[in-house]
C-alpha cells in the first residue's frame, strides 16, 4: 500500500545510511522525495527522477535556503521534511584522547576517560551544529514553504539513543536531546497551522559506522538490547514513515523508540 501518494517530502544527509533507507522507504511509499546531502552527488544517485538530489550543507543557513528554494521549484512545496543529517563527533572534540585512555583502561592502567577536558569550542561546536542547529535550520526553511501554502506538514527529526541514555560523545548526547527538546517545542507551536513535529529515538543501527568495528565489539552493542542485534536502517525508515504521513496523524511532540528493547521510555 503506499501510504505517501501525493506528498512531496525531503531528507537531509540521504545520500547514506539511515537517510538513503528513509529516502527510499518514502519513495517506495509513494511520496516525491528530495535526498540532501553534503554530499551532492551521492544524493542524485539515491533515486531516479521524478525525485531529486541536491548538495545541501545543513551547517550553512543559506545552502539550507537555497536547497528549499530548489524544492519549491520542483515540487511546488513540501510535507514532510525528515531532519536526518547528523554527526556523532568532529576533530577537536577530545574523543580521540577518550578512546586512547579507554584502551589504556582495558589494558589495566589506572587512568579516567575523559571527553570534555580535551574537548575545544571547534570540535563542541561542529558537533552541535551539525547535529542540532542544522535541524533548526531546515525546519525553518520547511515551515516556511508549508506556512506560505497553509496544508499543514509533517517534521521527522532522528534522534538517538544518547538523548536519553547519555552514552556516547557529550557534544553528541547534547545535540541529540536538544533534537528532542526541539520536536517538543515545535509541536506546541506548529499544532496551529496543523504542522505535526515528532522523533524517531533508533538504538544501534547497521549503518557504515559499525562495519569497520571488531565483531565482539558490535556484539557486545548488539547484546545492549532484548533482541541482541543492531536495526537495519529500513527498521527505523519504517517508523519514520508512519510518522510522515496520515497514519500518524494524531501524533505529534512524540518520540517513537525503535531500540530493540535496550531501553524502554
Ligand atoms: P551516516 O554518517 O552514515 O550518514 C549521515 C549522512 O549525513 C552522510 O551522508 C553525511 O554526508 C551527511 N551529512 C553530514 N554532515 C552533513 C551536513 N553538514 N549537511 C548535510 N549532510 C551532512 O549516519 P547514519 O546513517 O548512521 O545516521 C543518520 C542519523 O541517525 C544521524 O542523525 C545519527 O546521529 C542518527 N543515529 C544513528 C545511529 C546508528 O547507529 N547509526 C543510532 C541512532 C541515531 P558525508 O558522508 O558526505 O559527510
Amino acid at each position: 500500500m503506499e501510504r505517501l501518494t501525493g506528498l512531496r517530502a525531503a531528507v537531509t544527509g540521504g545520500a547514506q545510511g539511515i537517510g538513503e533507507a528513509i529516502a527510499k522507504r518514502l519513495a517506495a511509499e509513494g511520496a516525491r522525495v528530495a535526498v540532501l546531502d553534503l554530499n551532492g552527488e551521492g544524493a542524485a544517485r539515491v533515486l531516479p527522477a521524478p525525485h531529486i538530489g541536491l548538495a545541501c550543507d545543513v551547517t550553512d543557513s543559506a545552502s539550507v535556503d537555497k536547497a528549499f528554494a530548489e524544492i519549491k521549484a520542483a515540487f511546488g512545496g513540501i510535507d514532510v521534511l525528515v531532519n536526518n543529517a547528523g554527526i556523532g563527533t568532529a576533530p577537536g572534540d577530545g574523543m580521540d584522547k577518550y578512546y586512547v585512555a579507554q584502551a589504556e583502561q582495558a589494558a589495566g592502567k589506572d587512568v579516567f576517560a575523559d571527553q570534555t577536558i580535551h574537548c575545544e569550542d571547534t570540535g563542541w561546536l561542529r558537533v552541535l551544529d551539525v547535529t542540532l542547529n542544522g535541524a533548526f535550520r531546515c525546519t525553518r526553511a520547511a515551515v516556511r514553504l508549508m506556512a506560505e501554502e497553509g496544508i499543514g506538514g509533517s517534521i521527522v527529526n532522528i534522534g538517538s539513543t544518547a538523548a536519553v541514555k547519555g552514552n556516547g560523545p557529550v557534544p553528541y548526547c547534547v545535540a541529540k536531546a536538544g533534537v528532542i527538546g526541539m520536536t517538543r517545542a515545535m509541536a506546541r507551536e506548529f499544532a496551529g497551522r496543523g504542522i505535526r513535529v515528532n522523533a524517531v529515538n533508533p538504538g544501534a543501527v547497521e549503518t557504515p559506522i559499525y562495519a569497520g568495528l571488531p565483531e565482539e565489539v558490535k556484539q557486545a552493542v548488539a547484546d545492549d538490547s532484548l533482541m541482541r542485534r543492531l536495526a537495519s536502517p529500513d527498521e527505523v525508515a519504517g517508523a519514520v514513515a508512519f510518522l510522515a504521513g496520515s497514519d500518524g496523524s494524531f501524533a505529534t511532540g512524540s518520540t517513537v523508540t525503535v531500540n530493540g528493547g535496550a531501553w524502554f521510555d
